[in-house]
């Protein structure tokens, strides 16, 4: 009786950084073959554990700039010193299959999704509290004060911007997050808004059917 749209949705998943939500996207991908994540350009160094074309496609600060020139990108961000972007035709190319693609991207890049695909799903996650935050910088020990100091100042103004998202979900237990993610996602494909076409078929047909059952209508004196 439904007939929902096809294309599958786009999701935005932020979070400050060490929120956890590398960790409760990948047990989403893990979980749900038709979730698919997007895996963006960026100019930032690589990270001894990342290999390229899993975490990010890393690339120079010229291909990324040529990348902006020629509209490749679906849209881009400058994050702690280093450029970020989602490859529009890989995104667009997956959307059309029906698979849901999840952008994990900061929140001035999901402003402007959102400015340009108001449908996208938004997604905050929140790590506990700041001293967590604190306390998960230091132990990943990836990078010098310097760029600590930026990440920690950059998540205070990510909290500040929750505003702009659908739902928040607190990363006090990776499990309870991944199921609170999983249900807005089943949610999301029941909103009226998502449905193409209402039909009711043989509407005439099957009223005439019940009420002769009810013997509210003589069948023979009908016909
Ligand atoms: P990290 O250097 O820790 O991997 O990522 C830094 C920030 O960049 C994270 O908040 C991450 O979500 C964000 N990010 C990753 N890819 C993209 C992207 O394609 N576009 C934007 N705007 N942000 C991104």
């Amino acid at each position: 009786m439904i007939k929902t749209k096809k294309r599958g949705d786009l999701i935005i998943i932020s979070g400050t950084t060490c929120a956890g939500k590398g960790t409760v996207i990948k047990k989403l991908l893990e979980r749900h073959n038709d979730i698919v994540l997007s895996i963006s350009y960026t100019s930032r160094a690589k990270r001894d554990y990342e290999t390229n074309g899993v975490e990010y496609y890393f690339v120079t600060r010229e291909e990324f700039e040529r990348k902006i020139r020629d509209g490749e990108l679906l849209e881009y961000n400058e994050y702690a010193g280093n450029y970020y972007g989602t490859p529009r035709k890989e995104v667009v190319e997956k959307l059309e299959t029906g698979k849901d693609v999840v952008l994990e991207i900061e929140v001035n890049g999901a402003k402007m999704i959102k400015e340009r695909y108001p449908e996208t799903v938004l997604i905050f996650i929140m790590a506990p509290s700041m001293e967590e935050v604190k306390r998960r910088i230091k132990m990943r020990g990836a990078e010098n004060n310097e760029q600590i100091l930026a990440r920690f100042k950059t998540a205070y103004n990510e909290i500040n911007q929750v505003n702009n998202y659908n739902y928040v979900v607190v990363n006090d237990d990776v499990e309870e997050a991944v199921k609170k993610v999983e249900s807005i996602l089943v949610s999301e494909k029941l909103r009226v808004d998502r449905i193409e076409e209402i039909f009711v078929e043989n509407q005439e047909e099957i009223i005439h059917e019940f009420l002769i059952e009810k013997e509210f209508v003589n069948e023979e004196r009908d016909i």
